[in-house]
C-alpha cells in the first residue's frame, strides 16, 4: 500500500501549491488527480494545431497578486501586462468604455453605506427602485453574472464591494506560454524530489480517524497518511452521489458539509473560435465601428454569447467566447454544435458579417463547458450572504487531520482565482508545517 505523510486530493493550483511547501519541508507527499493532466481549471493549450498557449480555462492574473506574481518570479516565468482597449456594443453602436458598470461613482457611494449583508439584487432594488437607474442595475447584473458567475439574487454585496474597491487600477496580466508553465514547474518540484503524482485517479472515498488516513479510488486503489488535504473544486464537494468524481467521508463531516452546501459556485462557458483572418480587424469593421478595433481587448454586448475578447497586445485570428452565471448554467446541456452556432450568431449580430461567412472563415473552435466537467461541475466560487463564518470552520482542520483547500476558500479580493487557489494552498500547508514545527 502507498504510504505517505500526507496525501492530497486535486493536482490544480491549491494542490500543487501545498504539495510544493510540504515537499521543500522534507514531508513524503503523494498527490491523487482525477484526470490525465494536472492543472484542474488551468488547462493551456500547449501541443496542439491551433489555439497555440491559449487557454480553455484560467488565463489573466487580475491584478499585482502577491502569491502567483511571488510564485511566477521564483520560477523564473515572464508575464507581461495585458492591457487593451475596452469596448461595448450597444444599441447598435461601438462605444469605448473604462468600466463595464455604469454610474460607477453613485454605485460605490451606496455600496459604502451598506451597514448588514444582503444580496446585490436586494440591494439594488433598495437602492436604486427608479426605472432611471434600469442601466446602472442590468449592467451591475450583467457584471455579477459575467466576471463573478454568479447568480445576483444570492451574490454577497459586502464580497462585491470588497472586490470592486479591492480593484488595482488596470494592471492585468498574462503568462508568457500559459499558467500551464506554472502548473509544470509545481509538478516539476513535486516528482522531482522523489513525491508522487497520480493521475486518472478518481478518489471515492476517504476513511478518517485522528492521525490517520486512508483513501480509495474509483479502481479499488488504498493509499494511507496521516493527513489530508481536500483540495478538490466545491463543485465536486457539493456533487451528489450520481456523479462521476463525487467523494463521500467515513466518519461523514456533517457540519462541513452544510458549509459547503451554503457556498456560492457558479457557471460558465468558454468558446475559442479561430479564424482565417481577424475580421474585427479590417476596413469594413472599421467602417461599421467608426474607428479602428485594432486594440480591441473585451467587447462587452447584449447578444446570446455576450463577452468576447481578444489576444491583444499580442495579434492574432482568435476570439474567446464568454458566458457566465445562470445563463450558461441554463445552457449547459447544450450541444457544441449549439453552442458554436450561438457564438457565431453573437458575432454576425454585432459585426453585421452573414454567419455562412464566419463559419466559412472559422479554422478551428474549442468549447469548454466547465458546468458539465465531470470533475469541475461549475466554474468558480462567489460569496453568498454571511459565507465568512462558513469559509472560517471549513479552513480549521479537523483533529489536525483533515485540511481543506482551493479557491473557494480565499480570504481576499481576489475571489475565484488562480490567486485565491494558490493562497489557500499555501495555507493549507502552513498549518501543518506550523503543527509538526
Ligand atoms: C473558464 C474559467 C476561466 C477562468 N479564468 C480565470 C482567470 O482569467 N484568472 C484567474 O485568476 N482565475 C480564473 N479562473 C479561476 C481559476 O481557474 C480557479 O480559481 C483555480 O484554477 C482553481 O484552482 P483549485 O486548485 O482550487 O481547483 P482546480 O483547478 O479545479 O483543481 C482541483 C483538482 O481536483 C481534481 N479532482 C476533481 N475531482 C476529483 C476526485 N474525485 N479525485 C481526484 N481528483 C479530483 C480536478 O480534476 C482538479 O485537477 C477561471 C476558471 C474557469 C473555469
Amino acid at each position: 500500500m502507498n504510504k505517505s505523510d500526507v496525501l492530497i486530493i486535486g493536482a490544480g493550483a491549491a494542490g500543487l501549491m501545498a504539495a510544493n511547501l510540504l515537499v521543500k519541508a522534507g514531508k513524503k507527499v503523494t498527490v491523487l488527480e482525477a484526470r490525465d493532466r494536472c492543472g484542474g481549471r488551468i488547462h493551456t493549450l500547449h501541443n496542439e494545431l491551433f489555439f497555440k498557449n491559449v487557454e480553455l480555462g484560467a488565463e489573466f492574473i487580475h491584478g499585482d497578486l502577491p502569491v502567483t506574481l511571488g510564485l511566477l518570479n521564483e520560477a523564473g516565468i515572464a508575464y507581461y501586462p495585458a492591457d487593451a482597449e475596452m469596448w461595448q456594443y450597444k444599441n447598435g453602436a461601438f462605444v469605448t468604455e473604462r468600466r463595464f458598470i455604469e454610474e460607477w461613482g453613485l454605485l460605490m457611494e451606496k455600496l459604502d453605506e451598506v451597514e448588514h449583508d444582503i444580496s446585490i439584487e436586494e440591494f439594488l432594488d433598495k437602492e436604486f427602485p427608479e426605472d432611471k437607474y434600469n442601466d446602472l442595475k442590468n449592467s451591475v447584473r450583467r457584471f455579477v453574472s459575467g466576471y463573478d458567475t454568479a447568480d445576483p439574487e444570492k451574490a454577497s454585496t459586502f464580497a462585491l464591494r470588497n472586490e470592486w474597491q479591492g480593484e488595482d487600477g488596470d494592471a492585468q496580466y498574462r503568462v508568457k506560454g500559459g499558467y500551464g508553465v506554472m502548473i509544470k514547474y509545481l509538478e516539476d518540484k513535486i516528482t522531482g524530489s522523489g513525491n508522487e503524482i497520480y493521475l486518472n485517479s478518481i478518489v471515492k472515498e476517504i476513511k478518517w480517524l485522528p492521525g490517520r488516513v486512508d483513501v480509495v479510488t474509483l479502481d479499488g486503489s488504498v493509499y494511507e497518511s496521516s493527513q489530508i488535504i481536500i483540495a478538490l473544486p466545491l463543485g465536486i464537494l457539493k456533487a451528489g452521489d450520481i456523479e462521476k468524481a463525487s467523494i463521500s467521508f467515513n466518519p461523514p463531516l456533517a457540519e462541513q458539509n452544510k458549509a459547503i452546501a451554503d457556498m456560492g459556485f457558479g457557471s460558465i462557458i468558454k468558446v475559442l473560435l479561430e479564424f482565417e483572418e481577424a475580421f474585427w480587424m479590417d476596413a469594413k469593421t472599421e467602417t461599421l465601428a467608426g474607428k479602428s478595433l485594432g486594440n480591441m481587448g473585451f467587447l462587452l454586448s447584449d447578444e446570446n454569447m455576450p463577452t468576447w475578447w481578444t489576444q491583444v497586445p499580442q495579434h492574432s485570428a482568435i476570439l474567446t467566447g464568454w458566458l457566465g452565471g445562470l445563463p450558461a448554467y441554463k445552457k449547459k446541456d447544450a450541444t457544441e454544435q449549439e453552442i458554436l452556432n450561438e457564438s457565431l450568431q453573437s458575432l454576425s449580430n454585432i459585426f453585421k458579417r452573414d454567419i455562412e461567412e464566419l463559419k466559412g472563415k472559422l479554422r478551428a473552435f474549442y468549447i469548454a463547458n466547465w458546468t458539465v466537467d465531470p470533475f469541475t461541475l461549475g466554474s468558480y466560487a462567489y460569496d453568498t450572504v454571511a459565507v465568512s463564518q462558513l469559509r472560517s470552520l471549513l479552513n480549521t482542520p479537523v483533529s489536525d487531520t483533515v485540511f481543506f483547500a482551493g479557491e473557494y476558500l480565499y480570504e481576499g479580493a481576489a475571489m475565484g482565482t488562480v490567486e485565491a487557489a494558490l493562497w489557500s494552498g499555501e495555507d493549507a500547508a502552513k498549518k501543518i508545517l506550523d503543527k509538526s514545527a
